[in-house]
């Protein structure tokens, strides 16, 4: 079928009446351009955008963010019809985990493969148990064992080691980064500080451990989202990729955030105003998943939830 013709430019508002038009709930990620966090109906992290999906009657979902995201949604919402604006906008670090290091690594060590949401679809079928960066810690505590291998991201690897005092081998190890976090420097971070004195700095654990080591706050974007409010500092330095500062802005409208600017990620600005409307114009491309992945990933999500419940509880 041929696709229909896309207006040259496409105001945000085109694109929410149209999508409005045509029944699609709008979700996107907190690292996507601002005009399309604006014209969504939630903005989250994967996990929130993910279960805020299943709770709602909408039957077709636009999903802006990366794949292994896209996936996640449409694994917990098997029956909606799940659209992109591009096939393209991929996660490097969720690619860097292969099929085959796991299973050498599961031959080589005898221990649990804890898989970080931010991995492909095919990898969390090989995986034991499921985490995201809010609860990676809680889940590793969690887990029978002493040793865990844990991927892709190596930085949230050591961070959660450092915290269970657990011995957790990150696979695929070395090369199992994403690239926007890993390369900022203390440096960077230092010279922020050197700028706005007073300012309490926020970092992602998917940094280096230099870096960790600087801040006020260590937690995911979902978290990041609440630390304002049980902070009386009116300056905040973000260290997480820059779209992150249009929500926190929008939810603290008194206080500052500043970016470090270097902490772009190239495939989270693949969707932008014309290409999304394009895939609601034309409802493609959509997002295809195996059944046996996609259940296999409910039944993860499922265990990660009960696991971190009962340490939630434990803790009140
Ligand atoms: S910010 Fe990093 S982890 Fe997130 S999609 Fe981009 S490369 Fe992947």
């Amino acid at each position: 079928m041929k696709a229909k013709r896309v207006p040259y430019i496409v105001e945000p508002e085109m694109l929410r009446q149209l999508a409005k038009e045509k029944g699609y709930l709008i979700m996107a990620h907190n690292y996507q351009i601002p005009e399309l966090q604006r014209i969504a109906d939630f903005v989250g992290d994967s996990l929130q955008l993910a279960r805020q999906a299943a709770e709602t009657d909408a039957e077709k979902i636009l999903f802006l963010g990366v794949d292994f995201m896209a996936e996640m949604v449409k694994a917990l919402n098997p029956e909606k019809k799940v659209v992109v604006p591009v096939l393209c906008a991929t996660c490097p670090m969720a690619n860097s985990l292969t099929e085959d290091e796991i299973a050498k690594a599961k031959e080589k060590y005898d221990a649990p493969f804890v898989v970080y949401v931010n991995s492909t679809a095919k990898t969390k079928f090989l995986a034991d148990y499921l985490c995201t960066s809010a609860n990676a810690v809680d889940v590793v505590r969690n887990v029978p064992s002493d040793t865990i291998l844990f991927g892709p991201d190596k930085n949230l690897a050591s961070y959660v080691a450092e915290k269970t005092g657990k011995c957790v081998i990150p696979i695929p190890g070395e090369f199992g980064y994403c690239h926007v976090h890993n390369f900022v420097t203390a440096e960077q971070v230092l010279r922020k500080l050197e700028k706005y004195h007073d300012a309490e700095v926020m970092v992602h654990p998917e940094v280096p451990e230099q870096v960790r080591r600087l801040a006020h706050f260590v937690g995911s974007t979902a978290q990041m989202e609440k630390y304002p409010m049980a902070s009386s500092s009116k300056i905040f330095i973000v260290v997480t990729e820059v779209g992150m500062v249009e929500k926190l802005r929008r939810l603290y409208p008194d206080r500052t955030f500043v970016t470090i600017d270097s902490m772009v990620c190239y495939n989270m600005k693949k969707n932008n105003l014309r290409n999304t409307y394009r895939a609601v114009l034309n409802d493609a491309p959509e997002v295809k998943l195996d059944e046996r992945l996609a259940e296999k990933i409910r039944k993860l999500v499922e265990d990660m939830l009960k696991l971190t419940v009962s340490t939630q509880e434990s803790k009140k």
